[in-house]
């Protein structure tokens, strides 16, 4: 038997071991913050039909540059944040905003280059920089898990990194970062920022997107995802916003023909009907809050939250914690600071649940 050790993979990569949240066939999936409502009937109809619309050519090969698609996300966006003035020029589109982050890396990126990021925050940012050649430097967040401007800039001027990742809403945190934190750090880097707002939707009232500063700042990216709010984690649909000219680079780096006829025809689908998939942020949210007020009333250290999962604590065991839920069908996450636990905002149902088997876990 061949083990991976005996191959000769690149040395940088020996001894990694790979991305690897549990994927448990459970009665109560709260570990991965996604949407827990599936498409209606109707959605499902459309979303088939639209497959079935590309089926007939798929000996050919899809729109390279999504067109159409950059053009439908443009426009959700230019609705959603109105005077960010967004065209399919200004907008990219990938599988998933992981391989968005991949593709940013390839290109501002790589050997000799640095990525900065806060940590504790999305756990592949450190693995997709480090997987892309990238040296990763952790400047930190701050103990209440928020992001003081001045020691963000300082941290930025010291380490004067190519890439800069801001999460907001942050991964695994919940906390959403002032516009001004965002500016001081698009002032003081000198290098590419960006904003990784795959939880943007959630964000409670009077905290604007990054999108708001794209105008005057051509070294910001702001990427999304149609994985968290827009209820499509399976049709793998990442997005940016940014200059154009960051797209050009982009696409230097892009594998020709990415997303594949049969995404680009589901993600068109799903957007034509983003009232009824983003439908749901108003509920999630609201149970959002329910369960942060909940948690405190329990007497747990509870980080505030602008997305759509909680992290809760501190406990001196997690693990135990975490496997009691699961013994009661309730999977949550492991992750963050090492005495917390995040759990995903899902149905009232199965957030009775998760209520439940806390209460006997403790
Ligand atoms: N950014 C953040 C902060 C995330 O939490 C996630 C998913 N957990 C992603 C990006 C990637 O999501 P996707 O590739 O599904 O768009």
């Amino acid at each position: 038997m061949t083990s991976l050790e005996d191959l000769p993979i690149r040395d940088d990569l020996r001894g990694k071991k790979a991305y690897g949240a549990p994927q448990l066939d459970v009665p109560y999936a709260l570990n991965t913050n996604e949407n827990p409502y599936p498409p209606s009937d109707r959605l499902v109809k459309a979303l088939g039909e639209a497959v079935m619309d590309v089926a007939g050519s798929l000996n050919r090969y899809p729109d390279r540059d999504a067109v159409a698609l950059r053009e439908d996300l443009a426009a959700f966006l230019d609705a959603d944040t109105p005077g960010a003035g967004l065209t399919a020029g200004r907008v990219w589109a990938a599988n998933g905003s992981n391989e968005i982050i991949q593709q940013i890396l390839q290109a501002f990126g790589g050997p000799g280059r640095t990525a900065l990021g806060f940590e504790p925050s999305y756990s592949m940012h450190p693995i997709i920089t480090e997987v892309s050649g990238t040296r990763w430097i952790d400047a930190h967040r701050d103990e209440d898990f928020g992001l003081e401007p001045g020691r963000a800039v300082a941290a930025v001027a010291e380490h004067r990194p190519d890439v800069v990742f801001l999460t907001s809403p942050n991964n695994p945190t919940g906390t959403a970062l002032p516009l001004e934190t965002i500016e001081a750090v698009l002032d003081a880097a000198p290098g590419m920022v960006v904003v990784d707002e795959a939880y943007g939707e959630f964000r409670r009232e009077g905290t604007p997107s990054a999108l708001t500063l794209l105008e005057g700042h051509p070294r910001l990216i702001v990427t999304r995802t149609m994985s968290k709010a827009f209820a499509m984690a399976g049709t793998r649909l990442g997005y940016l916003a940014a200059d154009p000219a960051v797209i050009e680079a982009l696409l230097l780096v892009r594998l020709p023909y990415h997303l594949s006829a049969v995404t680009q025809a589901v993600a068109r689908t799903a957007l034509a009907f983003r009232e009824e998939l983003l439908g749901t942020v108003d509920a999630l949210r609201a149970e959002r809050d329910a369960l942060v007020g909940w948690l405190r009333g329990e007497g747990f250290a509870v980080a505030d939250s602008d997305a759509n999962f909680v992290l809760f604590g501190t406990f001196p065991d997690r693990r135990q914690v975490w496997q009691s839920l699961l013994i009661r069908g309730v999977l949550i996450r492991e992750v963050g600071p090492p005495e917390w636990l995040r759990v995903s905002v899902g149905t009232p149902d199965e957030m009775a649940a998760f209520r439940n088997a806390l209460k006997e876990s403790r």
